[in-house]
């Protein structure tokens, strides 16, 4: 047994089934960059940033000297009880990243599961209603109260809280009412004509929660107009509208926070994944009302902690000293226009999108059908991974494979991960594997 199946096997025996979803058989010693290394020191590239959280790579060394700094300037305080200086300037900054000329508060949990919590609870408290909407297909995480604001199948095996209504989510490639046209106003008017005046009166609706960018239900990008309409519709209705930007915010499709490119100001946003660069840390920025509805209503012992606070601000400044989300601009625009050229190679492609580097590359049986490939979208994972390249699919019916790397990825490394991925796909259609 090599040293890598070794650990497999230990992993096997003692570790929850309750936390696995396992794509392939590895397990890694350590990490540089957007390299992964496994325990005979296999070099593997990670096009999924371990999904969407190493943003700045793996094992920055800026990263490395301030956490070690901040461990003996000071290791712990419980910020629930008493703040300490990196939480308090965080939150300055966070407050000033949201558009919008409001009062802001921000929360801090530590991870985007328990940042969605915070919505669930304070949302309806703060507007004095008990409903909240969500669309079919968003993911917001597994505690019991993100898990109800989530439309995935994965919510699907739980019983969850019965305040909240799924809507559909304006799907292009899919439209839910089988229809392209004037997408935006029929999931606009679904939600107004047919939600509103049956079991979701808007005078009992606190909040709308949407992913600006639908990840883990299938890399879904709405139409551009579709969030400027759902925020009208809020304002007709005195709804506040939450975006949780935990997998696609943090500079990932080219602005800070992905809404940003729909100009619209939003009551609350939800952060996570890669906000500390490694290190668990979960946020909520939202108007100053909403967090300050009441005192200890939601707080563990480690909320902003100094170390993830500490691992959060040296992220930001990271991101911001090398440019990264200009680097997301343009190797967003260049993997892309890679995966656009794969298409015209292989008819299992059907549909290609994204924004950034928050790309999804859809299998399909048939380009007519749309039948979701989805046995041969993990054959093409798994022999991606054969052949050193790390990338997960996602959808609610398992066929997109997602495209998040880290935002530090160059040209030479899309360059591989797309020979690869060619590579891949060639031997899955030609059923070599
Ligand atoms: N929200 C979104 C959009 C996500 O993609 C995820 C995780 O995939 C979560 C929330 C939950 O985050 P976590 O798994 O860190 O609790």
């Amino acid at each position: 047994m090599s040293p890598t199946e070794k650990w497999l096997e230990k992993d096997r025996q003692y570790v929850s089934d309750a936390l696995k979803i396992r794509f392939y058989p590895l397990a890694v010693k350590s990490g540089k960059g957007v390299v992964l290394r496994d325990f005979e020191n296999n070099e593997y590239i990670d096009i999924s940033a371990g999904w969407a959280v190493a943003n700045i790579g793996y094992g920055h060394e800026k990263m490395a000297s301030a956490l070690q700094e901040q461990y003996k300037t000071l290791s712990f305080s419980s910020n629930i009880t008493i703040p300490d200086n990196q939480m308090i300037q965080l939150s300055e900054k966070l407050a000033g990243m949201l558009p919008g000329e409001f009062k802001k508060k921000v929360w801090y949990g530590l991870t985007g599961s328990d940042a969605n919590d915070c919505i669930a609870k304070l949302i309806p408290i703060s507007a004095k209603r008990p409903r909240m909407i969500s669309f079919m297909g968003s993911y917001h995480g597994q505690t019991m109260g993100s898990l109800s604001l989530s439309g995935h199948t994965a919510q699907a095996r739980f019983v969850s809280g019965a305040n909240v209504v799924k809507v559909p989510y304006p799907n292009p490639y899919r439209p839910p009412f089988g229809r392209m046209e004037n997408l935006t106003q029929q999931v606009i008017d679904y939600i107004e004509n047919e939600m509103f005046t049956t079991i979701c009166p808007p005078e009992s609706t606190a909040g709308i929660i949407i992913e600006a960018i639908q990840s883990d239900g299938g890399v879904i990008v709405p139409p551009d107009d579709f969030l400027p309409e759902l925020r009208k519709l809020c304002d007709r209705h005195g709804i506040y509208l939450i975006v949780d930007e935990v997998k696609v915010g943090m500079g990932r499709t080219g602005k800070w926070f992905a809404f940003e490119h729909s100009g619209i100001e939003v009551d609350a946003v939800s952060l996570g994944k890669p906000l500390g660069g490694g290190v668990p840390i979960s946020a909520v920025i939202a108007r100053k009302e909403i967090l300050d509805c009441g005192n200890a209503l939601h707080l563990f012992t480690s909320s902003g902690n100094p170390i993830s606070t500490k691992a959060a601000l040296t992220n930001l400044s990271i991101i911001e000293e090398e440019r990264l989300i200009g680097n997301v601009i343009e190797q967003g625009e260049y993997f892309k226009k890679q995966l656009f050229d794969l298409q015209t190679k292989h008819e299992i492609i059907g549909d290609v999108r994204g924004k950034g580097l928050a790309l999804g590359v859809e299998l399909v049986e048939d380009r007519v059908t749309k039948k979701p490939a989805s046995e041969k979208t993990a054959a093409v994972c798994y022999r991606a991974f054969e052949l050193g390249l790390l990338v997960f699919y996602v959808g609610v019916h398992s066929n997109v494979i997602e495209v998040t790397p880290p935002l530090i990825i160059n040209r030479k490394e899309i360059d591989i991960a797309v020979a690869i991925l060619d590579q891949a796909m060639a031997d899955v259609e030609r059923g070599n594997v």
